[in-house]
């Protein structure tokens, strides 16, 4: 197959070496290389027939610094420069929340466009330039409210009046009959910061009840308290910049940031290229893994023994900061106590590794003068995730690694602005900037702001609602923008809470699985046709700016959310964006400096932001932690809740690739990366491959105790024996039907890293 973004036009290229130099010094990625043709230098790009087989990631940097035109995007053929306007903006992806320029021709996005922003410094990757604006025009968008008739399932089109007050007075009855905790909302960590601060403002002073929540609750929400418990702040403590530019040695666990976080992955990549050591630490072999200097390859589940034996490592050989410890940490002996236990052969037993690997990473990390932890979601996607992240922070507490530069506790976010979802107070426990919900001068404050008396009592947390709804102790629900039905684990039992509810409402730009269980459906509008912000993984506040106006009923979703207010009795005015950023900032200490016209005069702000003249915080906990002093959390490693047996022999871990965001709601309307990558597909050992008798590329069948699916098998060994990986965004294997519910006992985040399953040819 041929690239399906990028064309090469060897008659137009000037041998500049622009775009090798990008390839291998930008996006690290060395795909393009200079070849001769006879007497002629040429640049060997591999974007013809082969293009599949090639490395290359279609990040497309190397175009945009073409000068000639050689290399292009195919796309830029359809405008000229004159014919269109940029507008600067942040990818709604993830949650490294590049800067670019949306292209816009005749009110249609055509091209984007990498902009210096302080994440990606002209770097995009595939998704951001080329899978972020094709889904805003599609026809399969929502254009007009609808209301579902219960007998027939039919939905119909209503006016916006209909639906608005429709929508009130069903909740309202609901409160009335059943109670505020009967009713909640969720807010979407794709969504604008001010979209979800007016999310969970409704859920507040309407509905009466903290029970609102985000899809962090699913990710990261092990991080937010995790770290919150430990350092005092649930949050990345370092500017991406600053944990990948000129550090000694990266200790990256849990992360393929390659796939799931690209234009970090290209920084790390530069980095190793410039000497920095690198610690992988991932129960896959994914592409840094081969960059490595050591590969720790754990039995998924195993990251609390790990970390535990990583400490035992440098406390018994003394490579522990004892004065920053001292100074700035409690609970070492109870620590010290807990991880002698943890021998390097105890946890090479557990882990299924070489225990001299392990006394090898620790040494490296300890000694190493600048050193990132840099986490995701193979730390926290466990039932226990919030111990595994406290054991990412113990690490580095002990080493002093913590409020320095090239240091600290890096959880990758997720999302676009999954920080922001849980920053805006879209949390049970907390309101806007992590100010507690039962803390009664902070709610006296609120009750201020808001002019209403707000409920005292911490709600549920989003896994803890379905469950609710099941009992019928949730009986109505409003989701904006969230997929459950795809993202969250154990599908069937998401599809009994929503079918048990007796009114559902969903605000979204598709008709999502989630959506066809709604009673009501209220068309939102997307990034690209609004104003706003988006938090990235490092803090960092950075505008959305409108682009394109587009036909249909859809309404700007803080207006929606003003409509619903106002028609349940609360009197909130129309703001704009900008307005209700300075509301944010009004009620948030750590928001107070933050505000749209400072973003707009081109000032980069990172939380905590404290006043108007304060230039954010970079690197957190610098002074000490803001805790006051760190807390070392004595972890114990326990076992993944449900393990592989005779019946279900083999262990499931779910990912991210490169190609696809999440749901792959936006990624899968662009043509491109469903050419490149359209189908799901189950990774499994070419040893266990064997005695099935199963060959690379044959659909097989995936079964654990909550569902059976289809995938293609990829026969290798990137995983172990016994081991297995899928990737969570295709709709032909919707892997989530395996998954298992079971929760963290602290952040409630579902164990999506481990199951068991079995897996089978499929029978003719
Ligand atoms: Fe978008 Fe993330 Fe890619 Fe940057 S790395 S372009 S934020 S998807």
């Amino acid at each position: 197959m041929k690239s399906p973004f990028i064309s090469y036009d060897p008659s137009k290229c000037i041998h500049c070496q622009r775009c090798i130099n990008v390839c291998h010094n930008i996006a690290c990625n060395s795909t393009l290389k200079s070849s001769r043709s006879g007497t002629y230098h040429i640049v060997d790009a591999p974007f013809g027939k082969d293009y599949k087989e090639s490395g290359c990631e279609s990040c497309g940097n190397c175009a945009s610094v073409c000068p000639t035109g050689a290399l292009t995007l195919k796309r830029e053929k359809s405008y000229r420069n004159w014919e269109v306007k940029k507008v600067l903006t942040t990818c709604p992806h993830c949650a490294t929340g590049c800067q670019y320029y949306l292209v816009v021709k005749d009110d249609k996005i055509v091209n984007v466009e990498p902009a210096n922003g302080p994440s990606n410094h002209h770097r995009l990757c595939v998704k951001g330039r080329s899978g972020s604006f094709d889904f805003v025009h599609s026809g399969d968008r929502l254009t007009d409210p609808l209301i579902k008739d219960r007998a027939t399932g039919e939905f119909r089109k209503v006016t916006w009046e209909e639906a608005i007050d429709y929508t009130a007075k069903k909740f309202l009855e609901i409160k009335d009959k059943y109670g505020s905790e009967s009713l909640a909302g969720f807010a979407c960590s794709r969504s604008a910061n001010e979209d979800i601060y007016m999310v969970q403002k409704m859920v507040r002073t309407c509905f009466g009840t903290n029970n609102t929540d985000n899809c962090a609750r699913v990710c990261h929400s092990a991080s937010v308290s995790g770290l919150a418990k430990t350092l005092g702040s649930g949050a990345m403590t370092n500017p991406i910049h600053d944990i990948t530019h000129d550090v000694d040695c990266i200790l990256l666990v849990g992360s393929n940031p390659e796939e799931a976080h690209p234009v970090v992955g290209m920084q790390i990549r530069r980095a190793v290229k410039d000497g920095t050591r690198l610690i992988v630490v991932d129960p896959r072999d994914i592409g840094l893994s081969k960059q490595a200097d050591i590969h720790i390859k754990l039995r998924p589940g195993t990251n609390v023994a790990f970390a535990n034996g990583m400490m035992n490592v440098m406390i018994r050989e003394d490579l522990i900061d004892h004065e920053y410890i001292e100074k700035y940490a409690e609970g070492y002996e109870e620590l010290k106590k807990i991880v002698e236990e943890y021998t390097p052969e105890k946890v090479g037993k557990i882990c299924h590794i070489d225990p001299d690997m392990l006394i090898e990473a620790a040494r490296m990390y300890a000694t190493a003068k600048k050193a990132p932890i840099i986490y995701c979601l193979g730390v926290t996607e466990h039932s226990t995730g919030t111990e595994g992240v406290m054991s990412m922070s113990n690490m580095a507490v002990l080493c002093g690694k913590i409020g320095r530069s090239g240091c600290g506790v890096n959880p990758l976010r997720g999302q676009n602005n999954v920080q922001g979802a849980c920053d805006m107070g879209a949390m049970p426990t907390d309101y806007p900037g992590y100010q507690k919900v039962d803390n009664e001068e902070v709610r006296k404050k609120f009750e201020s702001a808001w002019g209403v008396a707000l409920n005292p009592n911490p709600g549920l947390k989003a896994t803890e609602v379905f469950p609710a709804a099941i009992e019928g102790k949730i009986k109505g629900l409003y989701i904006c923008g969230e997929d459950p039905v795809v993202s969250d684990p154990d599908t069937h039992h998401i599809i009994k809470a929503l079918e048990s509810l007796d009114f559902f409402v969903v605000q979204d730009l598709f008709m999502t699985r989630t959506a066809e269980y709604a009673d009501v459906i209220l068309p939102g509008i997307s990034y690209a046709e609004k104003e706003g912000t988006f938090s990235n993984t490092e803090r960092r506040v950075q505008r959305i700016r409108k682009a394109v106006t587009l036909k249909g009923n859809m309404r700007p979703d803080t207006d929606i959310l003003t409509d619903l207010m106002n028609a349940m009795g609360y009197k909130q005015p129309y703001l704009t964006p900008a307005q209700i950023m300075d509301e944010i900032a009004s009620v948030t200490p750590s928001f107070a400096g933050i505000s749209h016209a400072r973003l707009d005069a081109g000032e980069s702000l990172q939380w905590p932001c404290t006043g108007k003249d304060h230039p954010g915080t970079p690197i957190m906990h610098a002074g000490g932690p803001v805790r006051g002093k760190a807390y070392l959390y004595p972890a114990v490693y326990k076992e993944s809740q449900e393990l592989p047996d005779e019946e279900y022999p083999f262990m499931l871990t779910t990912g991210r690739i490169l190609y696809h965001y999440n749901a792959a709601a936006m990624t899968s309307r662009t043509e491109g990366l469903m050419d490149i990558s359209g189908e799901g597909f189950i990774e499994i050992n070419h040893k266990d491959a064997e005695r099935l008798g199963i060959d690379n590329g044959e659909r097989i069948s995936i079964s654990s105790r909550r569902g059976s699916i289809t995938a293609t098998a990829r026969v290798g060994r990137k995983v172990s024996e016994g081991e297995t990986w899928m990737p969570f965004h295709f709709p032909d294997s919707p892997v989530n039907e395996l998954t298992n519910a079971a929760l963290d006992d602290f952040a409630r985040i579902p164990e999506y890293k481990v199951c068991a399953v079995n897996i089978a040819k499929i029978q003719a």
